[in-house]
């Protein structure tokens, strides 16, 4: 899963990155409006944290813009306590939820976590897959109940294979949303963490549609 923060306070912008980042998340980052628009505009983020009290263009108007263009992932605006108009007119733009500052990270990461499993269909933080069980809120991912070690970007992958299980991923897809955009991108390195991961599970959930990408179902005898 791919996320945005625009923020223009540097402790708080690396505080939310981090802390992001530590839950598994790939973030990038954006300082001012303009830049955070330019990004959300051009780049497919699973979620966007954005600050409304902005240099070069509020976070109000980055979000109608996006809107008014037809982009739909969820957003999480951050605003100042106790300015109720600042969350109204959040939502009149188009937000999907809000925190107000100050608040504890652990919200803002809960948050995040039901914006994006909501904006792919699903109302529970823990995925199945036959015998294969992922848990977004503690990162932990079991077979048959057996715990399974997977790095982050292991995680990531199969994380976004949950959250949109029952249609073909493609790899390209999968390169926009587990890299960040400095990241220099190779679809071919998919395959082979995809190689990894059904290696660590043991069991073949994880389908190669050949052309066009993979999908996530149980094994035969577990339909
Ligand atoms: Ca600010």
């Amino acid at each position: 899963m791919r996320l945005l923060v625009v923020e223009d306070d540097p402790d708080l912008n690396r505080q939310l990155t981090t802390a992001l980042t530590d839950a598994g998340y790939v973030v990038d980052r954006a300082f001012d409006g303009e830049e955070g628009h330019f990004l959300g505009e051009s780049e497919p983020y699973d979620a966007v944290i954005l600050d409304i009290g902005l240099p070069k263009m509020d976070g109000i108007t980055v979000l109608e813009a996006w809107r008014r263009t037809g982009r739909t992932m969820p957003v999480l605006i951050l605003t100042a306590r106790d300015r109720w108009s600042d969350k109204v007119q959040g939502f009149d733009a188009g937000a999907d939820d809000y925190v107000a500052k100050p608040f504890h990270l652990e919200e803002v990461l809960a948050r995040i976590r039901a914006l994006v499993r909501r904006s792919a269909g699903h109302a529970k933080s823990e995925f199945t897959c036959g015998s294969v069980r992922l848990d977004t809120r503690t990162g932990r991912v079991s077979v048959d109940g057996t715990p399974v070690k997977l790095t982050s970007h292991e995680y990531r992958l199969l994380s976004y294979l949950m959250h949109h299980n029952g249609r073909v991923v493609s790899r390209t897809e999968l390169v926009e949303h587990l890299y960040d955009q400095d990241f220099d991108r190779d679809s071919n390195t998919i395959e082979v963490f995809v190689g990894r991961i059904r290696k660590k599970l043991g069991i073949d959930v994880i389908q190669t549609v050949r052309g066009l990408g993979y999908l996530l179902t149980p094994p035969a005898d577990a339909r």
